[in-house]
């Protein structure tokens, strides 16, 4: 039975929305004039014009043979050698760590004073660190770096007699060593070719070359361990960072110059 004022019920398309009390409603409102938006004019479909082919990516060179390479480099770099001055392994150890972040040149203006100063390990393990951070000031990072090397030589006297340690296993405990600095000490103070010291001009080159497609640098060492004979890895380091700091720079590689073009499965990536 129909209710009373009850009248004929709308057809489903001329409801209003319920909206529920204390809930804002999906519709936005405008003053008090509900408001119409305009149906979207029917556009006529944009004519798809065909893309531009894109000429074939030349194909990419593969990688060099290693020793050729290798030999190529030798060549252009005959007396590729560490540009870190140094008279002892102790003095290489403290201008390796000083090097993080940091360029040889600057490095090798800063040690002098470093080590007329404190010229023996012991001196060094006494120094004061804030004399430290003073010297080494101007290579970056100066307090973490005089932190190490500080504790590096109060731990060479503690451990070592004051003296360098030769093996990898040791020096790796010594603070503020780590493998790639190992490396460079033991490839450079003992003529020991122990690895391959992988710093940044290393790393790029030895992805640019195709010597390898890894980017962590203890496999990028591990890659260029297998492709090279153990007694090049020093030397095969000094030449790729030769060429990575003179030609093959990391922001404007200088292909058009660089002699390994025709070897270099990357060649044209840069002027
Ligand atoms: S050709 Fe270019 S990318 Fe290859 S080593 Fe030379 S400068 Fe570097």
């Amino acid at each position: 039975m129909a209710r009373k004022h009850e009248g004929p019920r709308q057809p489903l398309s001329q409801r209003r929305p319920k909206v529920a009390v204390g809930k804002k409603s999906a519709v936005p409102r405008v003053g008090r004039k509900a408001t119409s938006v305009p149906a979207p004019k029917a556009t006529a479909k944009p004519k798809l014009t065909p893309k531009p082919k894109r000429a074939p990516k030349a194909a990419r060179r593969a990688a060099p043979d290693a020793l050729v390479l290798y030999d190529q480099l030798q060549a252009l770099y005959p007396d590729a050698h560490c540009e870190l001055d140094f008279a002892t392994p102790f003095q290489l150890l403290v201008a390796t760590i000083l090097s993080a972040q940091c360029t040889d040149r600057r490095v090798n203006m800063v040690t002098p004073v470093l080590f007329s100063r404190y010229p023996t390990v012991e001196s060094l393990a006494h120094a004061r660190q804030e004399d430290v951070e003073e010297i080494i000031k101007s290579t970056g990072f100066f307090r973490n770096k005089a932190k190490s090397i500080i504790a590096m030589a109060g731990a060479l006297v503690d451990r070592h007699a004051q003296d360098v340690p030769s093996t990898l296993a040791e020096l790796v405990t010594l603070p503020g060593v780590g493998r790639k600095t190992a490396n460079v000490i033991l490839g450079n103070a003992f003529d020991i070719n122990e690895g391959v010291v992988v710093d940044t001009h290393v790393g790029r080159l030895a992805g640019r070359l195709g010597l390898t497609s890894e980017t962590d640098p203890v496999k990028v060492e591990q890659e260029l361990m297998k492709l090279f004979p153990q007694d090049r890895w020093t030397t095969l380091a000094h030449l790729l960072i030769f060429h990575g700091r003179r030609v093959c720079e990391a922001k404007k590689p200088r292909c058009s110059e660089c002699t390994l073009a025709t070897l270099c499965p990357s060649a044209g990536i840069g002027i």
